[in-house]
């Protein structure tokens, strides 16, 4: 692995970085306290390029490779997690399952507009009965003619407040269990396929969750995604890829309360000098940078090895995406504790931003596979 940036991934990681500082930070608690991003903040961030970044350029993207996609995701959370969870969603969990099982009339009707931002994504795998098994999927498709009809609920669906475009997984056959599950397109106009529940959550509160619901849905055998029975091998793979957004998530954040606790062992002083010329505020620091700079780097390999399977399709990354995931959100949930105590009683309040970041955290220890399903994964690929 060349550990050197290139000159366009340097060039995309300051540039989002800038946005990040001037655009996104600032925005970031009102956002969270109205409970939604702002329509016109996701259209300056289609207008950035953010939303098909990977996406080859002949279906509207950009075309960069993984470690730029890492970059930004990363960038983007450092100003606002929110913002970077909604865009890596729209990327990696929608358009890469679809670049990667989609039929050229699929790839040309849907992604052109999620890679310009014209839409968005949302990935539907998560039910109430299924959240870690996912092979216990309920929703339910029965072939009718042209059509599979559709019942049940998803949970969760993060961009299921404003999506057009989702990915979701039904099962097909009750006797079978993972190969039981197929994947479909939905439009969100699509009669019997509603909005459910928005979900007050403790983090990343300007990010959309909600539930989706299916009654009587018809869905053409045309958005079949994948082959009948093929839908688990879908999410999985899909996952591998969306994990690598989350490390790189929780990089961002990261990375952020390391710079915010810094700055403030630096100002505050007690007992007439600043934090920062205690030993004990010096080695904690010195942890948490040695934390972020390990969550890059295996956050840069886990992407490095996601491009090195996109030209050798034969390859697999799993192990690589998980333990990027399962290191990057621990050490994040190490690093975002620290920075809190080093604010003291001021870290509680929020008007300080540490305490949002010290919520937000908390969900990259869980979704797209928590640590225990990621510990699952690696010790898998030790065992096989
Ligand atoms: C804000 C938010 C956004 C989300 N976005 C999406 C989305 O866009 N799309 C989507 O499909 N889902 C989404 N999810 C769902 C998320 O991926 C699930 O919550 C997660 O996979 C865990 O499933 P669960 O909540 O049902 O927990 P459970 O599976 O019930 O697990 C509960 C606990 O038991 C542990 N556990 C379960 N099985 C085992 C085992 N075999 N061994 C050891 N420990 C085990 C788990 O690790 C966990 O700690 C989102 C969730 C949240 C909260």
């Amino acid at each position: 692995m060349d550990l050197d940036l290139n000159d366009q991934q340097r060039m995309l990681r300051d540039a989002t970085r800038q946005f990040a500082e001037q655009r996104l930070l600032p925005q970031a608690k009102a956002a969270e306290e109205a409970g939604a991003m702002a329509p016109e903040l996701r259209r300056e961030l289609a207008a950035m390029g953010y939303c098909g970044i990977g996406t080859p350029e002949r279906y509207g993207g950009s075309g960069l490779d993984a470690v730029s996609y890492a970059l930004m995701v990363s960038e983007l959370s450092y100003g606002d997690a929110s913002v970077g969870v909604t865009v890596s969603v729209t990327n990696s969990l929608v358009q890469d399952p679809i670049l990667m099982f989609g039929t050229e009339e699929q790839k040309r009707r849907y992604i052109p507009p999620l890679a310009r931002g014209d839409v968005w994504g949302g990935f539907a795998l998560t039910e109430p009965a299924a959240g870690t098994d996912a092979g216990g999927t309920r929703t339910t498709a029965v072939a009718d003619g042209d059509h599979y009809v559709v019942n049940g609920a998803k949970s969760f669906v993060t961009n299921g407040g404003f999506a057009d475009t989702f990915v979701v997984f039904v099962r097909g056959d009750r006797e079978v269990k993972h190969g039981g599950i197929s994947a479909f397109i939905v439009e969100r106009d699509t009669p019997g396929f509603a909005i459910g529940k928005h979900e007050d959550k403790l983090g990343i509160r300007a990010s959309s969750t909600t539930e989706l619901v299916f009654e009587d849905c018809r869905l053409p055998r045309a958005n079949l995604l994948g082959e009948w029975g093929q839908g688990f091998k879908v999410a999985m793979k899909t996952l591998d890829s969306g994990r690598i957004g989350i490390a790189a998530q929780a990089h961002g954040i990261a990375q952020r309360a390391l710079d915010l606790a810094v700055k403030y062992a630096k100002e505050r002083q007690q007992f007439e000098r600043p934090l920062s010329t205690f030993q004990h505020i010096q080695f904690r620091l010195a942890d948490m940078a040695t934390d972020v700079e390990a969550t890059r780097l295996l956050l840069l390999q886990a992407a490095f090895a996601k491009d090195v399977v996109t030209r050798n399709p034969g390859a697999r990354y799993s192990q690589a995406a998980a333990m990027a995931k399962l290191f990057a959100s621990e050490a994040a949930h190490r690093v975002v504790h620290q920075a809190l105590q080093i604010h003291g009683g001021y870290g509680y309040i929020k008007e300080f931003e540490i305490e949002r970041l010290y919520r937000d955290q908390r969900i990259t220890e869980i979704y797209e596979g928590t640590s225990e399903a990621m510990r699952m994964v690696i010790a898998a690929s030790l065992l096989k």
